[in-house]
């Protein structure tokens, strides 16, 4: 496992044996097969105190493995499953290790139609980008309402959002601080494609000109405040992330006169049923074509390069661990 710890030279993480007794409390054992890198995980392999609370640490908020042992009646030895989010990789030892130990309540049955490996393509970033485009369905912007714009594209949650989006028929503006990544954004399915600078407005109008009917925004910030005052009439921007900032200066107008709705996206709690159906969506009418499109497969003992590329903003699509594949 790669185990975080306070040591002399700072926090660090390294690969260490353990024996299993060592794994949190829980009624199902899982050989972990595959993980994956997301933001988070990168905050708690460096000990990031908002997503760890406790050293020694194991990250990896996502995992897809089959089960080793189960004292749950819902689960047997054999079986294929996935995990995401809960306390998985935060207060509970994550999934860069050979086993995690979770409640049965965690898991999910490995839709069929995905592989683990696939579902590690996904794994977070695809659940949460998922759970965006829903938040901007459930509030009735269609392709037919006009663009969609997503920040932060060429990452996990931002990349797999553009897709997504593209693939249910909305035209996309995706927004990105890479300027050589722009014929993959295309590529991607993004009908247009503006720099991060374009949607960045410091001035303090309340209101700006109307330019989407919904978004997704991995940023936050000033990013996310600018979004909000660019929307038309009725649109939803779907809010997931931070990377850009956690504060959120800005008026009410937007609400107020134009309708607009923030929608909050906290993928870790997402309700069970809803879990179940969106990962049998991504399996199914939702799957993307070329998954395996931006993917950088790396060993456990080689993740650290990886989690300094996400933390310095330069990743681009997704990182996945081999672990017991
Ligand atoms: P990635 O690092 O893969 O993607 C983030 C992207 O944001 C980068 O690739 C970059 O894209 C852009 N970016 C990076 N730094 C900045 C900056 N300072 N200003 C503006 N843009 C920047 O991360 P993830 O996709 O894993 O996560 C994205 C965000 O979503 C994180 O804040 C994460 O915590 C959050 N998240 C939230 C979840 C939830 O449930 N609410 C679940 C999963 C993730 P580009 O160069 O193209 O602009």
């Amino acid at each position: 496992m790669d185990l975080v710890e306070d040591t002399a030279d700072g926090v660090r993480g390294s690969l260490q044996r353990l024996p299993s007794e060592r794994l949190p409390a829980g009624d199902v054992l899982i050989r972990v097969q595959w993980s994956s890198l997301n933001y988070k995980d990168a905050l708690a392999a460096t000990g990031h105190p908002g997503v760890v609370r406790q050293l020694p640490h194991v990250p990896g908020i996502d995992a897809a493995g089959i089960v080793e042992s189960s004292s749950s009646s819902d689960y047997q030895a054999g079986d294929r499953v996935l995990v995401t989010g809960y306390e998985l990789g935060q207060s509970h030892w994550g999934a860069w290790a050979e086993y995690v130990r979770v409640p049965s309540s965690w898991i999910v049955p490995q839709p069929p139609g995905l592989t683990a490996r696939e579902a590690m393509i996904l794994g977070t970033a695809g659940f949460t980008a998922a759970q965006c485009v829903m938040a901007i369905q459930r509030n009735e912007v269609g392709p037919e309402l006009g663009e969609v714009v997503v920040t932060g594209a060429t990452g996990g949650v931002g990349s797999l959002s553009v897709r997504l989006l593209a693939k249910l028929g909305y035209r996309v503006v995706a927004v990105t601080g890479k300027k050589d990544w722009h014929e993959q954004l295309r590529r991607w399915g993004a009908a247009r494609v503006m720099d991060r600078s374009e949607v960045c407005d410091t001035s303090e109008r309340p209101m700006l000109r109307g330019q989407w009917a919904g978004g997704v925004d991995t940023v936050g910030g000033v990013t996310l405040a600018t979004l909000l005052r660019s929307t038309r009439y009725g649109g939803c921007i779907a809010a997931c992330g931070l990377v850009g900032g956690a504060e959120l200066q800005m008026s009410v107008y937007p609400f107020l006169l134009r309708g607009v709705t923030l929608a909050g996206v906290a993928s870790a709690d997402c309700p069970y049923p809803r879990r179940l159906e969106i990962w049998n969506r991504l399996a199914g009418e939702w799957r993307l074509s070329e998954l395996d499109s931006q993917v950088t497969e790396v060993p456990l003992d080689d993740v650290d390069r990886e989690v300094r590329r996400i933390l310095n903003g330069e990743q681009v699509g997704r990182v996945i661990v081999r672990i017991g594949a």
